[in-house]
């Protein structure tokens, strides 16, 4: 039986064509499954009666399970263990914000970059996700919302996993989703965040897709990046920057650098007048992520009078920044300690 689920319209033609279905039946078909969430072809009531048994007996449509799901008591955030298969599972999470309801994509299951902070990154890389499973994620939250009346605005892709090092079921997702026939969703409202491989940014430059660029820099110089980022022995800050800047130059995108505080190792005066010096005069505004504390690290939050001190540095020397702000403390813990906890659990 052949998977549908994840095709374009020109795909689901290409399926339908060898049993002569006629082409037009591709955008009803999509439109059943992507805009109004339907899963079996005999809901599918414009199609008919014949029509719909003959596509039950040669195709399936199989968008991921839900496994596990954690709501905050504050209402802002969901987080949804989602399967692919018995052997996959990832974390997604939705945060309604005021803006809109935002998605946090994983593009990998597990992640092998080894960033220290990082619970995504503990049991290593287990595999790369398809496009299509990239887009079961979305997917499965915007069939939430429907429920609500309510729709996804907005996706940043920095749930588990590095996306540039799945760079092109990355993009064949980007764009899958902004399709207008599948989700619609704008590249203006899509953020892809990295660690920073050059190479891959260069290639992003040339996809021109005008998403935003958010790269993680967590230090302001290779030595200390290089403990807490290991990928910055191969690509460092000088190349990230620098890649970084085209970006912003060429999308005419302002770019963002996330900069994860760490009590005691990245958050003291020293390193925010590093952090001032290298980012000078660039469109680009500064992220600061107090840190969730991960249970298998030494790593621990700053104060408010540290995190505000560190803001303060930065503004005063013209570098645009702001604190990110938190959501569902709850079930906000780091990021893909859920899917570490339900492997750990012997599933
Ligand atoms: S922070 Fe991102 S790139 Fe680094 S280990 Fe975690 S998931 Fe991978």
């Amino acid at each position: 039986m052949v998977n549908i689920f994840g095709l374009d319209i020109e795909e689901i033609k290409e399926a339908i064509s060898k049993l002569n279905i006629p082409s037009y039946r591709s955008k009803q078909i999509a439109d059943w499954m992507y805009k109004k969430g339907k899963n079996s072809f005999y809901d599918m009531t414009n199609l008919p009666k014949n029509l719909q048994s003959t596509l039950a007996t040669e195709f399936e449509i199989s968008p991921p399970t839900l496994t596990q799901r954690l709501d905050s008591k504050y209402g802002d955030t969901s987080k949804f263990l989602l399967s692919f298969d018995e052997n996959t599972a990832v974390e997604t999470v939705l945060m309604r914000k005021k803006y809109g309801n935002s998605v946090c994509v994983s593009t990998q299951a597990g992640c092998n970059m080894g960033c220290a902070f990082c619970a995504s990154t503990l049991l290593g890389l287990s595999r790369n996700l398809t496009a299509t499973e990239m887009f079961g994620e979305v997917y499965y939250v915007e069939n939430e919302l429907r429920k609500e009346g309510i729709s996804v605005t907005n996706l940043v892709l920095m749930g588990s996993g590095e996306p540039l090092m799945n760079y092109d079921e990355v993009i064949k997702f980007l764009r899958l989703i902004h399709d207008e026939n599948i989700m619609g969703i704008g590249y203006r409202n899509i953020t892809l965040s990295t660690s920073g491989i050059v190479p891959n940014i260069y290639r992003l430059i040339e996809e021109n897709l005008p998403i935003t660029l958010s790269i993680s820099l967590h230090a302001p110089n290779d030595e200390l990046r290089t403990k807490l980022m290991p990928i910055n022995k191969k690509y460092p800050l000088k190349d990230v920057v620098e890649a970084g800047q085209l970006y912003a130059e060429r999308t005419k995108r302002r770019l963002t650098y996330e900069y994860i505080l760490i009590d005691g190792i990245n958050d003291e005066k020293n390193h925010a007048v590093e952090l001032s010096e290298l980012l000078r005069g660039q469109l680009a505004n500064v992220n600061l992520i107090p840190i969730n504390p991960v249970k298998e690290r030494n790593f621990y939050r700053p104060s408010k009078e540290k995190i505000a001190a560190f803001l303060n540095y930065l503004l005063k020397s013209n570098i645009s920044a702001t604190v990110r702000k938190e959501m569902g403390k709850d079930v906000n813990a780091a990021c893909g300690q859920l899917r570490n906890r339900y492997l750990e659990e012997g599933n």
